[in-house]
């Protein structure tokens, strides 16, 4: 079992818990799937420049409760919206922005990967949401709905078609066999597999010569579930191991960068306030200047 493996993925395997269970209490996320944005560039994502509406107080409870599972990191002083907001995006430049002002040694990549398990439940529900408004054939490596890269490619059945999946949204596209993921590289000879020495049949690392990236596969009876291709990445961790020792990695840079915004309801008021937008950011952080001086 993964857990014992691995300190750090039991750590995780526990945020992931957490977040599963306030996705099963869905009404306030699914509340937020906003409407997909008119115009979209043809490679867009379903969630490039959506707006979502969320009850601010519930949003921020449930990013305090997260927070609150890693003891390196002071919860009151991350803004439960922002980090939503930059994790939605893939804005590691802006969660690592966070984690230095909130001070108290939060480390940024911790960080980052609690504002990726925050965004779980309004993702998850997106993709239950949005799902009639996927387009029916998708070419890209990225994620048609959130624009995150694949954590996993599925051959599933007898077919042994590969579908690629997200690990954010959990949504499933199918792409063709030879063809990297992050580079869209198709020559052959540049494209290939790491598998165990023995025993797991079942599983391998799809590796590109060409720029070094690396996505782990997986032959399944049936397709997996949202939940189960986060549990899947989080458990195989020793083949992240082996492909990084080999030279291989996952892109840093976001699939595709979003610029989503996360607006807050407020209750009776009727009334939107955008958090993390423009002026109302250089605004706070002025004020917030003046009183240090
Ligand atoms: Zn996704
Ligand atoms: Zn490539």
């Amino acid at each position: 079992m993964a857990r014992r493996d691995n300190p750090e993925s039991e750590a995780w395997l526990g945020l992931l818990e957490a977040a599963l269970g306030e996705s099963e209490d869905g009404a306030v996320w699914e509340a937020a799937v906003p409407t997909p944005a008119a115009a979209r560039p043809i490679k867009a994502p379903v969630l490039s420049h959506a707006q979502m509406t969320v009850d601010g107080r519930a949003a921020r409870s449930w990013v305090r409760r997260l927070l609150k599972l890693t003891p390196q990191v002071n919860p009151r002083r991350i803004d439960g919206l922002e980090l939503l907001e930059a994790a939605v995006c893939h804005d590691d430049a802006r969660i690592d922005a966070l984690a230095a002002a909130g001070g108290g040694g939060a480390e940024p990549h911790t960080l980052r990967v609690l504002g990726q398990m925050a965004v779980l439940p309004l993702l998850q529900a997106c993709a239950r949401g949005l799902a009639s408004h996927l387009p029916p054939t998708w070419w890209e490596g990225y994620c048609p709905l959130c624009g995150a890269w694949p954590v996993v490619a599925e051959y599933t059945g007898l077919e042994r078609k590969r579908r690629l999946r997200c690990g954010r949204c959990g949504t499933g596209w199918a792409i063709p066999l030879l063809r990297c993921v992050f580079c869209d590289e198709t020559a052959h000879d540049q494209l290939g597999y790491l598998t165990p020495e023995a025993g797991e049949q079942t599983r391998k690392i799809e590796v590109c010569h060409t720029c070094k990236g690396y996505v782990k596969g997986v032959t399944t009876v049936r397709t997996l579930a949202p939940w189960a291709v986060l549990l899947d990445d989080l458990t195989t961790v020793p083949l992240d191991v082996a492909a990084l020792e080999r030279g291989y990695r996952r892109p840093e840079r976001p699939g595709y960068a979003l610029e989503a915004r996360i607006a807050e309801r407020r209750g009776g008021w009727g009334k939107l306030v955008e958090v993390g937008g423009g002026w109302w950011r250089s605004f706070r952080h002025g004020n917030s200047r003046q009183g240090a001086a």
